[in-house]
């Protein structure tokens, strides 16, 4: 709880009921969250559009940072760092439709060439995540 007050201070955001829950949910979670399932989550039934509009509070201080997927879904998940530049990549589990933050895959550590500046960084990288990795792909090939 200490340390959702600290993000709140620090993003210079008042500190309401809906906001702190809304963050535990998401600092508990190990994957990014859809509106809903944040809203489903929540233990008072708040209205969309309270929910609606902490979320964008949240993401114009950059304590959140949201994730468009194909079809136009959007995940959101609480930023590891305020930083413009410490953008990172996505993991989505083709399997359990997890979306991960990928912290070590970022911006900061793309090889760019000689000249070239990013601006955005939008990668989300596709497969089955650690639970759902078929199990012949974690055993590749028997020594026989
Ligand atoms: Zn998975
Ligand atoms: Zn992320």
């Amino acid at each position: 709880m200490d340390n959702i007050k600290q993000l709140l201070a620090a993003s210079k955001m008042a500190k309401t009921p809906c906001r702190v829950d809304m963050l535990h949910i998401l600092l508990d979670s190990e994957t990014a969250l859809t509106e809903i399932e944040i809203k489903h989550k929540l233990s008072y039934d708040y209205d969309r559009a309270t929910i609606f509009r902490n979320l964008r509070a949240f993401l114009k201080t950059g304590l959140l940072h949201a994730i468009a997927l194909e079809g136009g879904e959007v995940r959101y998940q609480v930023s590891e760092s305020r930083l413009q530049s410490h953008v990172h990549a996505h993991f989505h589990c083709k399997a359990c439709s997890n979306l991960y933050c990928l912290n070590a895959v970022s911006l900061d550590k793309l090889n760019l060439p000689e000249g070239f500046e990013a601006e955005e960084f939008d990668l989300v990288v596709k497969g089955f995540c650690e639970k759902c990795t078929p199990e012949h792909a974690k055993h590749p090939r028997s020594a026989n």
